[in-house]
């Protein structure tokens, strides 16, 4: 069974313009949400999919935004949490009339597909995507209406979900999961009155679109020749946004429930500097990339100096991706070997080393063990994200408890602080200073109950499930009434 993560987008121009130029700006523009495929699809034709980076791909633009022209379109950058990384399960897929790109995991997809003929799958095609799709679709022909069809599988699915839909009759629809785990936006360009819809506002900049707004949480948007409409398919008292996007998945310009992601990693580190503040400390250096602003805060705050100590390697083959979405363990460690120390900042210092989590655990040791080579006198870790003590089940590769550091030192253990000491242990820092779920919703700017923490805290109420952690993916569990 594989399951995916991922950047969705939807584009309809009013005025006709081909919108093929946009759609592969925007997905360029969301490459940081999903590094392994990419793809599109316009009405009545197959979609187009390739393996690999948007930009691997430029020398075959001329031709796809030729042989693809339509004023409508839905595309996809895809990053797996599971399964193989084949350009089978790239995106987007085709059931019948409906093209579907999918953003977050659908935990329960091997009981989903018992209601679409499980038996017809094998785990290397099947997708959760592909489950979903196949069950919309069968309803669907029932009901003709997507409203009524989304009201029916969002009681049918656990987990979380922004799908982008294209039917062979020209319509685009956008639906958000009802606790809004993941992120999707409406955006509008006005110079060609077309109307995008994407996973963060950062695909809208780089087209000269404008963001609109948050789909909201249970919303569906429709948008066809007569423009843009929206209805509910779910009501939803209470919002589960993930935390982890506003640490480490979202791009830094992007602006979701209203908070921009740079300001909030920013001011995540000010509140750190006031929970921590280590007296003794010479320097702040990030992890790159997405800490930097956390360090940048953290630093401004503290009055310590902030320095770029730690540099990617962008020219190695690997330099520019993101290692935490890669699948495999071996391209994770060689993109973490491209992280190089500048000794002249590190020398016998007392240093302050941001970072946005601690996984595994791998890629911190590795980067400590730099720093010490480079002649660090002593290292203090400061981690923007509590630990991670349990899986994830709505969309980022968490993966099974056992391999989470932060359970191997201390199971059952949550209090950031003791996790903390004992994690320092196991990968060489003098200390680990863990952020705790309530400060870092402060630095957010949202409440904690609208954000979902379950990674963190082992509640996984916002999903309505009582995993048993044996993998992340059997969810036999008894659900909780939520
Ligand atoms: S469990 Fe963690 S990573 Fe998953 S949605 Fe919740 S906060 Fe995000």
């Amino acid at each position: 069974m594989v399951h995916e993560n991922c950047g969705v987008v939807g584009i309809y121009s009013l005025e006709g313009s081909n919108v093929i130029p946009y759609l592969i700006d925007c997905l360029r523009s969301l490459q940081h949400r999903g590094q392994e495929s990419w793809g599109l699809a316009v009405p009545r034709k197959l979609p187009y999919k390739k393996t690999g980076l948007v930009a691997r791909s430029a020398h075959e633009f001329e031709k796809v935004i030729t042989k693809f022209s339509s004023n409508i379109g839905i595309g996809h950058v895809r990053y797996s949490t599971f399964g193989s990384s084949s350009l089978e399960n790239a995106q987007p897929l085709k059931v019948r009339d409906l093209c579907i790109a999918h953003n977050g995991t659908i935990s329960n997809a091997e009981q989903l597909s018992n209601m679409v003929g499980g038996c017809t799958f094998t785990p290397q095609n099947m997708t959760d995507t592909l489950v979903a799709a196949q069950r919309l679709v069968g309803i669907l022909k029932k009901k003709d209406d997507m409203k009524a069809a989304m009201s029916i599988l969002k009681n049918e699915m656990v987990g979380s979900y922004c799908f982008t839909f294209l039917t062979d009759s020209n319509t685009i629809y956008a639906a958000r999961d009802p606790k809004g785990f993941r992120p999707l936006v409406l955006g509008y360009h006005k110079d060609t009155n077309t109307y995008v819809i994407a996973s963060e506002s950062c695909a809208f900049s780089s087209i000269g679109a404008i963001l609109v707004r948050d789909i909201e949480p249970g919303e569906l948007v429709r948008i066809d020749k007569d423009g843009i409409t929206s209805e509910r398919f779910s009501e939803s008292a209470n919002h589960a946004h993930c935390a982890f996007e506003f640490t480490y998945f979202a791009h830094p310009s992007s602006i979701m429930e209203g908070k921009n992601i740079y300001l909030a990693r920013k001011k995540i580190g000010e509140y750190l500097a006031g929970k921590f503040p280590i007296s003794d400390a010479d320097v702040v250096i990030p992890v790159p990339d997405s800490s930097r602003p956390a360090a940048l805060g953290y630093a401004l705050k503290l009055g310590v100096p902030f320095e770029e100590g730690l540099l990617k390697d962008r020219y190695s083959k690997k330099g520019s991706m993101r290692s935490f979405i890669e699948p495999l363990t071996k391209d994770r460690k060689e993109i973490n070997q491209n992280i190089l120390p500048i000794r002249e900042i590190i020398e016998n210092k007392h240093v302050i080393i941001v970072d946005d989590s601690i996984v595994r655990g791998t890629s911190s040791r590795a980067i400590i063990e730099s720093v010490k080579q480079a002649g660090a006198r002593k290292i203090s870790m400061v981690i923007t994200y509590p630990p991670i003590s349990y899986p994830c089940y709505a969309g980022i590769d968490f993966p099974s408890q056992e391999e989470l550091i932060a359970y191997q030192v201390a199971s059952g253990e949550n209090n950031p602080d003791i996790v903390g000491k004992k994690v320092a242990k196991i990968i060489g820092a003098d200390s680990v200073l863990y952020n705790d779920n309530l400060t870092l919703a402060k630095g957010i700017g949202l409440s904690k109950k609208e954000l979902c923490f379950s990674c963190s805290s082992g509640d996984y109420t916002p999903l309505g499930i009582r995993p048993n952690f044996n993998s992340r993916y059997q969810i036999n569990d008894k659900l909780i009434t939520n």
